[in-house]
């Protein structure tokens, strides 16, 4: 098949309709498909010919969105997840285990801050947090010889730190370990992290990707490129056989392009079931469809209300790694050179109070915990999401009380400017 560029994969990638065939993508809402034989089904269980046999595992119609991603990212495989957590769990979970450590970058999502600091760590494995922007010899001590994998975000949420993929990428290489990389915020249409040399690539497909507001959902895809026999002792659950599958070794049967996502599929989702629904695929490949047509729009929207807010004499700072005066701008640049993401932050004059009467005058921009949704809204964390943490634990996670998280929508920017305006004029 001729090469199709990230546009038209978004549009016509994944499934691929046959003669006669529906040409939206069928929902397939069945839990298990009928066989012949005992025998060929038995071939299915023992991994020996492809097939479906129990959606908990795979189902056709979230394997056809899966691929849409794979194609979209440049990967050999990948796999839908219930949500985002499940995809960052399983990405994890897939190559550490008790005993085990993990460094991430500390200026990840809350939830995967969570997931990673005191889930994760009941089950016996150790993160080291480093900062994204650490010098490189930072990053090196921080390895021990029990880490297995790097972990990062192009674009961290909320702090909207842009992470050098580069250095990441060779630093987890020169100890031997894949660089997992949360490429939500940028999607695969502002950034490709295997370009890069990240490893493994994950979604939280509830933001851009379904874009609407309407389906949780996350996804996990391998880049092929990771020689896990190569470092044989490092991976034992890739490299040694599996007694839950007779035997098997995923690293010799499946390959450096299979043998992650398969494992993740057969043993993690089979035994852990953070299983996505077709439905909800289903909805995901609407979203996907206009992808690239939306985050342009978001970023254009974005970058000019940044600009904005930048002038105007209410407005403390704003924190958008798209204005030329961001720390993050030159690697920004580098990594994301169609725009970085809807989102910004930004602090009103008069701190806490200000920030809050400020959001009750917002008709347009409404207030909800979500972002990249093709609504415009607006989320005041110390109120809200990190109400629990006191000013001090606030200052140390980068909250502070003036701070207002702003996602920009698709609406026409010249209306939500407005909106914008009038809220901060009336404080
Ligand atoms: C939202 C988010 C997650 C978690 O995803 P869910 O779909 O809400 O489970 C993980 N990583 C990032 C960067 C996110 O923004």
């Amino acid at each position: 098949m001729q090469t199709i560029k990230p546009d038209t994969i978004c549009v016509q990638g994944g499934y691929v309709p046959q003669n006669g065939e529906p040409r939206q993508l069928p929902i397939i809402q069945s839990t298990t498909f009928k066989y012949d034989s005992n025998e060929a089904m038995g071939k299915l269980f023992n991994l020996e010919a492809e097939g479906y046999f129990y959606s908990r595992l795979q189902n056709p119609t979230c394997d056809n969105v899966a691929k849409k991603i794979c194609q979209l990212e440049g990967g050999s495989a990948a796999m839908l997840t219930a949500s985002g957590q499940s995809a960052n769990f399983f990405a994890v979970f897939n190559l550490a285990s008790a005993g085990d450590h993990v460094i991430a970058s500390s200026t990840i999502y809350g939830g995967t801050f969570n997931l990673f600091a005191v889930t994760m760590k009941k089950m016996g494995i150790e993160f080291t947090f480093i900062s994204p922007d650490c010098a490189k010899e930072e990053l090196e001590k921080a390895f021990r010889s029990n880490t297995k994998a790097v972990f990062g975000e192009t674009i961290a949420n909320p702090a909207l730190t842009v992470l050098d993929i580069e250095k990441f990428a060779w630093a987890a290489h020169s100890h031997g370990v894949p660089l997992i990389v949360d490429n939500t915020f940028a999607t695969p249409v502002n950034c490709r992290p295997f370009l890069w040399g990240a490893d493994i690539v994950t979604h939280s497909t509830t933001k851009y990707m379904d874009g609407h507001g309407a389906t949780v959902g996350g996804c996990i895809v391998d880049s092929g490129h990771f020689d896990w026999l190569a470092h044989r002792e490092k991976f034992p659950g890739l490299c040694t056989p599996d007694e839950s599958y007779h035997g098997l070794i995923y690293a010799e049967k499946f390959g450096k392009e299979g043998a992650f996502i398969t494992k993740a599929t057969v043993q993690l989702m089979r035994d852990l079931g953070a299983t996505p629904s077709p439905q909800n695929a289903y909805i995901l490949n609407l979203g996907l469809e206009s992808l690239h047509v939306r985050m342009a729009r978001h970023c254009e929207n974005a970058l000019c209300i940044a600009k904005f807010l930048e002038n105007h004499p209410q407005v403390g700072w704003v924190n958008y790694p798209g204005l030329e005066n961001s720390p993050y701008y030159q690697l920004a640049k580098k990594y994301l050179p169609k725009g970085t993401s809807g989102v910004i932050s930004f602090g009103v004059k008069g701190g806490r109070k200000a920030a809050e009467s400020f959001m009750q005058k917002l008709h347009l921009c409404t207030i909800e915990t979500h972002v990249a949704d093709s609504r415009t809204c607006c989320l005041h964390p110390a109120s809200t999401t990190h109400r629990q943490m006191n000013e001090e634990e606030l200052l140390a996670a980068g909250i502070s009380g003036d701070l207002v998280r702003l996602s920009c929508g698709l609406e026409d920017k010249e209306d939500l400017i407005a909106d914008l305006k009038q809220a901060l004029e009336s404080l």
